[in-house]
């Protein structure tokens, strides 16, 4: 990439001129919402979804976004074009916008658009194979009740938190649980288990974001014929698990091969996590938005 272009509330910009108010409160107050997407040979994977998901979000923080479903799919669009970008990651922000230093919204008239693209540095093709170290974490998930986790805002403080914990143990992921013990998702992933050929995950109502990558993998166990059942579990069924994986936007399916010490399955990326990972992988090409043709 020679200049990387950013779209910044209705002009293209280039990094160094790609500068938000201090007064902005996704800066202030991490007041805004947020998309990580992918774009594969030119096909802006399970595209619809992910806006979806930004509407939604938008609409649960009484935020309006100043651009329809239809102008937004063309400003990423367009950002992919003048990037020149056949692969790598998309970043939507929606934020508040510029107010005072009051954390009244309605001192917010206008909010922030900037789409960001850029090339992805993703985990090495053999950390798919050997799988990852995890380790759960004594923070709590956010409770749906006071910010529900289905909604992607900017604020991922609670997500940051646990990161400083799973780095603290030189893990590689965290695994996060919810205030009753159950498990509820990675710092920035949704998890999955396998136990005697069933794949499980957990509700979302239990405090995880529905993410995109884990509907695809639920399509998928539909397709291959897996049984997938999504129902609460603890840390307990984790360490028993024959398979335990991560999935998301930039890690795609990665297993876990030990987790607080106790090594999962036979301790490297199991056949149905890799199975995974092979029809994921397939599908990302062409389940989506072309911007360039292959
Ligand atoms: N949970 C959290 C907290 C996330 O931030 C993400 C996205 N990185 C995910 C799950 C996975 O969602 P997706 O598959 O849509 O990327």
């Amino acid at each position: 990439m020679s200049e990387q272009w950013i779209y910044l509330d209705g002009e293209f910009v280039t990094k160094e001129n790609a500068k938000v108010s201090v007064f902005d409160h996704g800066f202030l107050y991490g007041d805004g919402i947020f998309e990580g997407i992918r774009i594969y040979e030119g096909n802006i994977f399970k595209c619809d979804e992910h806006l979806e998901r930004l509407y939604d979000s938008a609409k649960s923080i009484d935020l309006v976004i100043p651009l329809s479903f239809e102008e937004m799919r063309e400003v990423m669009a367009e950002t992919i074009r003048r990037n020149e970008m056949r692969n790598g990651y998309i970043r939507l922000v929606v934020s508040r916008g510029a107010g005072n230093l009051g954390l009244d919204p309605r001192r917010c008239p206008k909010p922030t658009v900037l789409v960001i693209v850029e090339q992805l540095a993703i985990y090495s093709e053999e950390a798919y194979l050997k799988g990852l170290r995890a380790v759960s974490v004594s923070q709590r998930r956010n409770l749906p009740d006071a910010l529900n986790p289905k909604i992607k805002s900017l604020n991922y403080l609670n997500n940051i938190l646990v990161k400083i914990q799973s780095n603290l143990a030189e893990a590689d992921e965290a695994i996060m649980l919810n205030a009753q013990g159950y498990v509820t998702e990675g710092s920035g992933d949704n998890i999955f288990l396998v136990k005697k050929g069933v794949v499980y995950t957990p509700p979302c109502y239990l405090g995880a974001l529905e993410g995109i990558t884990r509907l695809a993998i639920i399509e998928l166990c539909e397709k291959l014929g897996y049984k997938l059942k999504e129902e609460p579990f603890t840390m307990h069924d984790v360490y028993i698990a024959d398979e335990v994986f991560f999935t998301g936007t930039a890690a795609e399916v990665i297993a876990a091969r030990e987790i607080d010490g106790r090594v999962i399955g036979e301790g490297h990326a199991g056949p149905i996590t890799l199975k995974l990972l092979e029809e994921f992988r397939k599908a990302v090409t062409q389940d989506g938005y072309k911007v360039w043709e292959a």
